[in-house]
């Protein structure tokens, strides 16, 4: 008999479960999963493992699918269906379908729901547990990889909707040391007192922007002075203007940071002839 798991109030065959392609699971690891053991058909630790998925979604403002009751009996239920007594039960639940967009989608959205139920051999891995294991060390960079591209973008999510909510369109992050390293989905910039165009190096751990890149000769061509430097937010508030860069926003002045104003508070010119100038060159050599 072949795998079954359960999708979104279905129970379907293994090889045919498939969720939504802008499930936010899979554009942002918006989702959140737990893991039982299943020992003779049942799932060990419940208490431990409801109020861990609990806790989760209730950090990343998921609502709970259903009840803890009901979500019991749909997991017993694929354990059933699959007829597996010694194995593992996984689950996941994401933020739901939505078009693709960091911030959350309009309240209501169903999360997804998704379980599969796998066949553990005990024999094996009780005669592993009789030899023991090897493990190897790893520096901890969970997770300081953001210069990958990559779809673990639940910090960059979770910044969006703060910044959403706060009537404002990008969140900056800010490091340990008080500087500004990149926004949610764009890279930040300002212009200095002295008119110099500042924006954080790639040593920094950062999205190695395509826009940032081309902007950088851009303005250098441009006779602009382009230094790679680093900036704190009131750095920003100080600067006679402020923009972010990306593919999605180009050349975006920035008007205002935590509510408070850059220079007079309106786009200013460089910001505005980099928009332009970065407009005009992409469009000529667009292919
Ligand atoms: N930084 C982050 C975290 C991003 O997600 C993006 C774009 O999505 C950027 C910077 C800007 O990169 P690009 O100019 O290549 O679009």
């Amino acid at each position: 008999m072949g795998r079954i798991a359960y999708v979104n109030g279905r129970f379907v065959p293994h090889g045919d479960a498939v969720v939504h392609i802008e499930d936010r699971g899979y554009q942002f690891a918006d989702a959140v999963y737990e893991v039982w053991a299943l020992f003779d058909g049942r799932l060990a630790d419940p208490e431990g493992h409801f109020a861990r998925l609990e806790r989760s979604l209730g950090e990343l403002s998921i609502p709970m699918p259903m009840s803890r009751k009901a979500l019991t009996l749909v997991l017993k239920e694929a354990v059933r269906r699959n007829r597996i007594r010694e194995g593992l039960v996984y689950l996941q639940v994401s933020r739901g379908v939505a078009i693709r967009d960091h911030a959350f989608p309009t309240p209501g959205t169903p999360p997804s729901v998704v379980i599969t139920v796998s066949r553990v051999d005990r024999a094996a891995s009780e005669a592993r547990a009789a030899k023991g294991v090897a493990v190897v060390t790893t520096p901890e960079n969970r997770w300081g990889r953001c210069d990958i591209k990559t779809v673990g973008l639940l910090p960059n999510a979770l910044a969006k909707q703060k910044a959403r909510q706060a009537g404002a369109v990008e969140a900056w992050f800010v490091d340990e040391l008080g500087l500004v390293t990149e926004g949610a989905s764009s890279n930040a910039w300002i212009v200095d007192g002295d008119g110099i165009l500042r924006t954080r190096d790639t040593n920094a751990n950062i999205l190695r922007g395509v826009t940032r890149l081309s902007l950088v000769t851009l303005a250098r061509e441009a006779g602009l002075k382009v230094e790679e430097r680093p900036f704190t937010p009131q750095e920003a508030l100080e600067a006679r203007e402020a923009f972010i860069t990306g593919a999605g926003s180009l050349v975006l002045p920035v008007v205002k940071v935590d509510g408070k104003p850059v220079g007079d508070g309106t786009p200013g010119p460089v910001a505005t002839k980099l928009r332009r100038l970065y407009i005009e060159r992409a469009k000529a050599t667009s292919v």
